[in-house]
Parts: structure tokens; C-alpha cells; sequence
């Protein structure tokens, strides 16, 4: 359980973490956003602010309810990414060994101060709609360091792709696998739907008409709103994708995570979702060249002096594997996957894979079952449903 102690009690009610809120029918879902979780991210939060008053002057009437919750406050301040830690890489020490609640006082990283707060604004939310039997859709708005158009992130289950899908924007599932820690996964944890919108290069105009375009689409999708045929078409242009780039699904095959960016050096000129062949040139790491291991398109180029991915390479994943896994999933085959040879039931959720005997397909069949992936050392891996 969490501990919270005098110092963080006192350092809860301080800010407004609640940006605003609009509430119409309260049967109606309740549509959740964040923005600002990474501090130099800022586009989201004027698109959000600008929504606000679109709101207000046009009076519309809301089937559900509204709410923009501020990311991470003392560093939107500062302008940076994050102050001590990066906001959304902490969400899974929770309850953990390393939950930083165990630490005194003022040796609390900034930004577990900001977790903490974001969490009582959600336990607030929550609690208001205790008792309708509403729906819940969260949304995370955020930019990247390169040239990019915009996309979607999800974690890969079924109801997370119902929502994502709507969007005339490449979807690239999976991120949990790769980036630990997120506010999606949390929110996902929690048993609810969530996901991510990236809208372009941190500093473009566009990033901000693109955040807007999402919001009103998102709006719309989940019958918060009505839009008419003419407005939806406006902001589906706004969001398309560059036709190089289909918007079609994307999964991550290969990540460079990186310990020191101050020795990581990215070669200049790459866009996100540029297609690179195997044994491109991409980045320096400790004074050494690193070239592509595989071909496909550069996910996330990193062109800031913060942060710890490098870069993913992706590739589009093919609609007969959606299509059998979203068949899969609902299905009683799952009871089987215990008799796979080298696979272990640890409990109903999570298996254990031997990989000294189950060398082939292994991952493959359990991402196909809806499972998160991951390497818990050389020869084993763990798979948690999700
Ligand atoms: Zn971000």
C-alpha cells in the first residue's frame, strides 16, 4: 500500500491538477485527457485550451463528460522534458520495491510528487462517477523530438484497438513491451481503455491543429459529440498521414534503448516512419556507428538531449494477423497454451516460456493470444494476458 506521508499530504491539495472539466449528460462516457505529461510538450495543451473555449462559445450540449488533467506541472514550467525522472516511466514502481515512497521527504524525485497528484485527480474523477455505469476513455497527448505526422500508441488489447482505429492515422501497437512504466499502461492495468496521440514535432503548428483535430474526432467517435459529415471530413484532412506513410497497423521489432544520452548522437535527417534497409547508418552510441540490424521504417528518432530510447524500428503488421487474433482472443483456445512444449502456467494471467525448448514461433503465438512479451533473462520469457 501506499504510505503517504505528512510531507506529501501537505504537497497534495497545492496545485489545481484538474485543468477543466465540461459536463453534459452525466449517462454519457467519461472522456479523460492528459496533456503536458512530458513538459516540453506543449502542443496539447493548447489544443486542449482552445477546445475549451470552442466549447463554451458554441454551446454545445455534451452526452457524457469531460475532463483535462495537467501533466507535469514544475516542468511545463521549466520548459523541459521532466525535472528528476520522466513522468511516464514511473507508473509501474508502484507497490514496488522501488516505489519512491519508501524515500523521506525532500528526497522525492519532483515527479513522483506530480504521479501522486495526477492519481488523486483520477481517484477524484472516479469517485464522481461512482454511481453511473459509464464508460471511461482515456487519452494521452504528446509530441516527438523529430519531423513526424501523427500517430496513435496502444497497448494491444481489443478495446484499446476499437477506439484507436476510428483515426485516419498510423497505429503502432505494443509500446508496453518496450517502454515500461507508462501512464497508458497504468490506466490500461486499471481495466480501461487508453491511448496515446503523438501529433507531430514538438515546436510545429501543425502538431497543434492535428492535437484539435484528434480531440474533436475522439469526441465524436465516442457520441460525446455529433459532429456533421463536413467537419468530420475537415479534421479527418487535418490528421491524414503523409501517403508514404499508410495508416495502417505498425509493431516495434527492434529497439535501442540508450543508458547515457549524453553519448547518444542520432545522424541528422531522419523523419519518423522513413524506411531504412538493414545496415543504414542511423546513430552513434559511445563513439560507435550504429547500423540498422533489420529493415522496416525508424520509430521515434531521438533529437533531444533527454530521454532513453534511441530509436524502434517498426513495420506494418498484416490485417489477416489482426483480424485471426482479434478471433483468437475471444476464443476457449487459450486453455491450450499451457500444453505448448517449454510453456508454464505461473497463474490464470502468466505464463513462463522455456526458450531451451520452445525456440520457435513462441512470441508470436502469444502476442496472436493477446499476451505482453517480456524477456525475463537469455533463456526465458514471461507472458502476462493483458
Ligand atoms: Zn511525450
Amino acid at each position: 500500500m501506499l504510505q503517504e506521508t505528512e510531507f506529501l499530504k501537505t504537497n497534495l491539495s497545492k496545485t489545481e491538477r484538474i485543468r477543466w472539466s465540461s459536463a453534459g449528460d452525466p449517462n454519457g462516457p467519461v472522456i479523460v485527457l492528459f496533456v503536458g505529461i512530458h513538459g516540453n510538450e506543449t502542443a496539447g495543451i493548447e489544443a486542449i485550451d482552445n477546445i475549451k473555449e470552442s466549447l463554451k462559445s458554441d454551446d454545445w450540449d455534451l452526452h457524457g463528460t469531460i475532463y483535462a488533467v495537467t501533466g507535469n506541472i514544475e516542468a511545463l514550467k521549466k520548459g523541459v522534458r521532466f525535472v528528476d525522472v520522466d513522468l511516464n516511466r514511473l507508473w509501474e514502481l508502484f507497490d514496488t520495491e522501488q516505489d519512491y515512497s519508501r524515500l523521506n521527504g525532500p528526497d522525492h524525485p519532483s515527479e513522483y510528487l506530480e504521479s501522486l497528484q495526477i492519481k488523486s485527480a483520477l481517484d477524484t474523477i472516479f469517485e464522481h462517477h461512482r454511481n453511473e455505469a459509464v464508460e471511461f476513455i482515456f487519452a494521452d497527448l504528446h509530441t516527438t523530438s523529430s519531423e513526424s505526422c501523427a500517430f496513435i500508441l496502444l497497448n494491444d488489447t481489443l478495446s484499446n484497438r476499437d477506439i484507436a482505429r476510428k483515426f485516419p492515422v498510423p497505429q503502432i501497437l505494443g509500446i508496453e513491451e518496450n517502454i515500461h512504466g507508462t501512464l497508458l499502461s497504468y490506466i490500461n492495468n486499471l481495466g480501461y481503455k487508453a491511448i496515446g496521440f503523438e501529433a507531430g514535432a514538438h515546436m510545429a503548428v501543425d502538431s497543434i491543429n492535428r492535437s484539435e483535430a484528434f480531440l474533436w474526432m475522439l469526441f465524436h467517435n465516442a457520441k460525446v459529440i455529433q459532429l456533421d459529415k463536413q467537419a468530420i471530413n475537415y479534421h479527418a484532412t487535418q490528421l491524414q498521414a503523409h501517403p508514404d506513410v499508410p495508416d495502417t497497423y505498425y509493431d516495434i521489432r527492434y529497439h535501442h534503448y540508450i543508458e547515457d544520452n549524453t553519448k547518444f548522437e542520432m545522424l541528422e535527417g531522419f523523419k519518423n516512419f522513413d524506411i531504412i534497409e538493414k545496415g543504414t547508418p542511423l546513430a552513434y552510441d559511445h563513439g560507435e556507428l550504429i547500423k540498422a540490424e533489420i529493415s522496416g521504417r525508424i520509430f521515434m528518432p531521438l533529437y533531444q538531449q533527454s530521454g532513453n530510447d534511441g530509436f524502434m524500428i517498426i513495420d506494418t503488421v498484416s490485417p489477416f494477423w489482426l483480424r485471426l487474433s482479434s478471433y483468437l482472443r475471444k476464443s476457449f483456445v487459450h486453455k491450450l497454451l499451457k500444453y505448448l512444449p517449454g510453456v508454464s502456467q505461473l497463474d490464470n494471467q502468466i505464463f513462463e516460456v522455456n526458450l531451451r525448448i520452445a525456440r520457435f514461433l513462441v512470441k508470436d503465438i502469444f502476442h496472436l493470444f493477446g499476451y505482453r512479451v517480456t524477456k525475463k533473462d537469455e533463456y526465458t520469457l514471461t507472458c502476462y494476458r493483458r
